[in-house]
Formats: structure tokens, sequence, C-alpha cells
């Protein structure tokens, strides 16, 4: 028998299935304490102290490209003086916001938390108001001036950061003109990421449930239905969701069409010195450069079909000839009703530090210190809210895993996927903050590796051939999102930014170029196409990051190269590993994987070798199904 899924030693032991609560308590007692409140009173003094330190560089924002560092010496010391107190600030208010919404993780109606989120994000806000003189300043100073700059006390922590946003200065406005985009983008851009989910919240689906009976449900309830392993309720959720926004299509199309032109816009303006392109904000932000995105779309095109036999393979294990749009979050097909699944938190824990400690023991070590420690959170609770993600206190650099712990396996995966953010962090605890935030292009490294080794060590270890093939079904399902589903997303939105400066794209238009977009990428893998994804994707509706999508695939292929080197170089693997995680904040993507992994991100090679590595595992997952028809 298993040692994982063997659920009779639950019984046996009596240990619960449910993880246990999380320990907040050395972060702060309570929202309503002393400590929280002394952090907001000093947050708030040091905003309105920072607003007249702001008023005082405004300034020098005018001639920021004629600052000399000699002439200016005192200018160059009251930035340095400014800088450090945003740090710190924008430091203990992150403590802070980190800290309500683990409670409201907890306990969505907690009207105290919910109040206070509220408040901290208005101080966001006015944070952020106070210190766009300095930023501004700092983005436009001459070079000399910069690197006077960054040679004081303790700033040479934000030359990297600062660095980037000095490629963008070209694109830089006058202050009046920037102060004016970031007042109004609250009730512009953003609002319309609000009207997104106003009118997606309050949507209600007509959709079978798992008993048969049909309902109306919320959008949220609705997506849930969309993993059943029923067939028949996955397809009626989906023809639910898509019946429900078409009734809002001429509204989200609208709400779409303004985030584009908003962008476009506010890009236009901003192409005053040289041409900008739709996704030079994303891949500054992502700190990649094109020709690498280009590269990696490249391989990820020629390697389609890799994506299809996945879908195919899966289609067969569900007795269809094509899968639909609604299956393809479809779990693995439930055998005769066999109730798998009732691994209890301890046991599942334990397993995921064994899959760590397999990499190298101090891995092991800090997961066993996390759930010491009182770190993971897993209980299953009325009021808790779904999800799961990782979370770290600016002030103490502790994480905290989120987790509703219910014993399936793949929640076993997501506890890997999380530690592993959480071992991200931890490897670069002594990293001054301003140097350890990385881009999401990374973010996913850590995470995906962790999942990937407990993917094969639980592979290995499988008796048998139903738990292999439910191992194998994550993984086909992993190269069908991130070689068709999400080239699919990128497709649709670069069409789309293309053809919206030309105009608004009605919902007929949208429509056509997602059919067109699926049909490119899906092919003849899937039975029908979705039309009303730009609908329902909420990441299309994002209005801080434009281009939500190709990060996820980056993520994906370049965490399975950084596992190929685990093979590689053996031993000496985790000191490289954990050199390659500390430098994550501090470089860009190129120069990181040049430097540790000896590889050219902008070449197709080291895609391709990432994109054979998920050959094997979709040939696995085919054979396995194979010898299950048999
Ligand atoms: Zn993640």
């Amino acid at each position: 028998m298993n040692p994982v899924t063997d659920q009779s030693a639950s019984a046996a032991t009596g240990q619960p299935v449910a993880g246990p609560a999380w320990d907040l308590s050395g972060e702060y007692p309570a929202i309503g304490s002393a400590e929280f409140a002394a952090d907001l009173a000093a947050v708030k003094g040091a905003i309105s102290s920072l607003e007249a330190a702001g008023r005082s560089l405004a300034v020098h924002v005018e001639n920021a490209a004629e600052l000399d560092p000699i002439a200016d010496a005192g200018t160059v010391a009251e930035l340095a003086r400014t800088m450090d107190r945003v740090d710190e600030t924008s430091a203990t208010l992150r403590n802070l916001s980190v800290y309500v919404n683990c409670v409201l993780s907890t306990n969505g109606s907690d009207a105290e938390a919910a109040a206070t989120r509220g408040y901290l994000s208005s101080l966001r806000a006015a944070l952020g108001a106070a210190e766009a003189p300095l930023a501004l300043v700092l983005k436009l100073c001459p070079e000399p001036f910069f690197a006077a700059f960054c040679s004081l006390p303790g700033m040479p922590r934000f030359r990297f950061a600062l660095a980037q946003e000095r490629k963008a200065r070209a694109r830089a406005l006058p202050l009046p003109a920037e102060r004016a985009i970031a007042t109004m983008s609250a009730d512009g851009l953003h609002a319309w990421g609000g009207l997104y989910d106003a009118i997606t919240g309050t949507l209600r689906c007509r959709a079978l449930g798992p008993d048969g009976a049909e309902s109306t449900v919320g959008l949220a309830q609705a997506a849930s239905l969309l993993k059943r392993p029923e067939r028949r309720v996955r397809e009626s959720a989906w023809r639910g969701i898509n019946a429900a926004l078409s009734e809002h299509r001429h509204s989200l199309a609208a709400i779409l069409n303004s985030i584009s032109g908003w962008r476009g816009a506010e890009g236009g303006l901003r192409s005053h010195t040289e041409p900008g392109h739709y996704l030079d904000e994303s891949l500054r932000q992502n700190r990649l450069s094109r020709a690498t995105l280009e590269a990696m779309m490249g391989v990820i095109r020629e390697s389609r079909e890799l994506g299809r036999r996945a879908l195919r393979a899966q289609a067969g294990l569900y007795g269809v000839e094509r899968l639909g749009p609604w299956d393809i979050l479809a779990p693995a097909p439930a055998d005769d009703g066999a109730a798998p699944s009732g691994i209890p938190f301890e046991r599942g824990l334990e397993t995921v530090r064994r899959a760590y400690a397999s990499v190298h023991p101090s891995m092991g070590d800090f997961v066993g210190r996390m759930a010491a420690s009182r770190r993971v959170e897993g209980r299953v609770e009325g009021g808790k809210r779904p999800g799961a993600y990782c979370t770290e206190f600016p002030k103490s650099r502790s994480q905290f895993v989120y987790t509703t712990y219910q014993g399936a396996l793949s929640e076993l995966s997501t506890l890997a996927h999380e530690l592993g953010h959480a071992y991200h962090c931890e490897a670069m605890r002594d990293i001054p903050l301003a140097e350890s935030e990385y881009p999401m292009a990374l973010a996913e490294t850590a995470s995906t590796f962790a999942e990937t080794v407990l993917g094969e060590m639980l592979a290995s270890e499988a008796s048998d051939d139903a738990e292999r093939l439910e191992l194998a079904w994550a993984d086909a399902q992993d190269a069908a999102t991130f070689l068709v589903n999400i080239p699919a997303r990128f497709e649709f939105e670069s069409r789309f930014y293309e053809r919206r400066p030309s105009g608004p794209v009605g919902p007929d238009e949208l429509r056509s170029v997602m059919r067109d977009a699926w049909a490119e990428w899906y092919g003849d893998a899937l039975s029908e196409y979705d039309e009303w994804y730009w609908a329902s994707k909420l990441h299309f509706h994002k209005t801080v990051v434009s281009f939500y999508n190709y990060p996820y695939s980056f993520g994906y292929l370049f965490s399975l190269g950084v596992y190929a080197r685990r093979q590689e170089l053996g031993d000496g693997f985790h000191d490289a590993y954990v050199a390659l995680l500390r430098d994550t904040g501090r470089m860009e993507v190129e120069e990181l994987a040049a430097r540790h992994l000896g590889v050219d991100l902008t070449q197709p090679d080291f895609w391709r070798a990432s994109v054979a590595i998920v050959e094997k595992k979709v040939e696995r997952f085919e054979d396995l199904a194979r010898r299950a028809a048999e």
C-alpha cells in the first residue's frame, strides 16, 4: 500500500486530516493591539514628514537633468535621507497590510480587518504621492548624479531597482502630468477593473450541481464546478457562465476596450522621445528582453503539438474523442467511486518535507521549522477564503503559508508549491528588501521547482498505476496549460492590442479574435473553442499589469531548466540553487540565467531543453493512459 494515500492509517492513528492554525501572534497580537497602533502611528507620522520632503524635492524635478553631484551635494544627501525614510515606511506599511490580509483570509467577515485594509490602502496611495518627486528626480537625473547618490552609505541597495526605473526615463512626463495620471487612474483605469469585479461578483449562473439538480449560483461557485469530476456538471457550468457573461457582453467589452485604450493613450503621451510598444511595460516589469520572449514563444509554438497530445490522452481517459473547453481544468477521472484522498495533514507535510530533504537536508529542515514554528495554516473552516498563498512580513522576514487543507493528493503539491515561495524568501532573508523583490517571471521558480521535486518523488514511490496516472494527469494538465492555453491568451491579447488603436473592438469581434487564437493553439484537440474567454478570465481585466499570461509559461519552463541542473550538478546543486534564488531580486533575468545556469535565454536551446522534459512527462502520461485503456 502506498504510504501517502493509505487512508486506513488515519483511522488507525486518529490523526485529523485538516491542518492546524497558524500562529501570527509573533507579528502582532491583534489589529487593535498597542503594537499594531504604534506601527500605524509611525507610518502616519512618516507620511506627513515625507509629504513635506516631497514638496521640497519637487522643485528639483523640473531641472533634474541638470543636477550636478558636486554643486548639488546637498540635494544628493536630502534624496538619500528621504529614500531611507520611504523604504522604512513602506516596509512598516506592508507589514501592517500583510497582517490584516492574513486575518481576513482566515475570517472573511472580520469587519475591523476589512475597514483597516481600506484605511491602509489609502495610506499607500498617500505614500505613493509623497514619494513621487523623489522617484522622478532619481529617474531623470544624469548618470554622475545618480552614481553619487548610489555611493552614499546605505544607498547601494537601491541601485539595481532604480537603474531599472531609469531605463524607462525617456517615457517620463513632467511632474504635473505624472500626478494627473496617478490621480485620475483611481477613477479611470483602475475603476474599469473595479467594474469588472462588480459585474462578475454579482453574476448569477444556471448550472447543474454535483447532485444533478440545476440551480442558480455565483460565478466563483460556477467556476469551481469546472473542476468537478462529473463531465456533465462541468459542461453545464461552462455554458451557464458564458450565458451569464453574454448578457453583459457590451459592458465587458467596454471594460476591456477602456483598459487597453487608457494604456494606449498613456503610452502615446509617453512616446514623446522614442516610439513605444504595447509589450514594453510588461517586459520591463518582468525584467525580460523582447529577444527572450520571442525565443521562448518560438519554441512553445513549435512544441504546441505536445500540449495537444496531452489533451488527446486526457480525452481518451474520459472516453471521449475530444475534450470540450469545459474539460481543461478537469481532475483525473475517478475510478469507480473509490474515495481517494484523506491524507492527514501531518503525513502530507512529512511527505513534502522528505521531498525537500531529497534535494538537500537543509531544505527538509526548513519545512520542519515552518511547521514547528506554526507558520503553516491548514484549517478547514467556514469563514476562510479560498486559495493558497505564501506571504512574508517585511519586519521579521518570516514567511507564512496559507492553505485550506482537505487531504487530497493535489493539496500536497499546493503545500510544496507555497513552501517553495517561502524557501525563496528564506534564501534572501539577509538581503535588503530593496534587492529582494523579484519579477513575476521569476516568482514561480522555487514553487514550481518544489512541485516538480515532489511529483517526481511520488511517481517513483507510487505502488500502482492508478496513483501514477493521477500524478501524471497533473503533468499533462500543466503541459496543456503552459504550452497551449497560456500562449492562446498571449495571442489573443497581442492581436487585441494591435487592433485596438483603430477603434473600439465590439463583443462579436472579441469573440472572433479569441476563437482564432484558440484555433491557432488548440487546433483539433478540442471539440469547440471558448469564445467568451476574454470575458471570463480575470487576468485580461487586471489594471495593474498587462499581459498577465506569458510569465506563467516562462516560470514553468524556467523552473524545469533549473530542475534539469539538479541531475547535472548532483551534490553541488543546492548551493548553486540558493545562489540563483538570492540574485532574483537584483539581476535582469538574462543575466541571472547566464550567471547561474550558464545559458542564453535569447536562444532557443534552453527552451528546447525544458520542452524535452515536458515531452518525457507527456509520454509517460500517454503510456499510462494506454495501459489504463487495456
Ligand atoms: Zn505560486
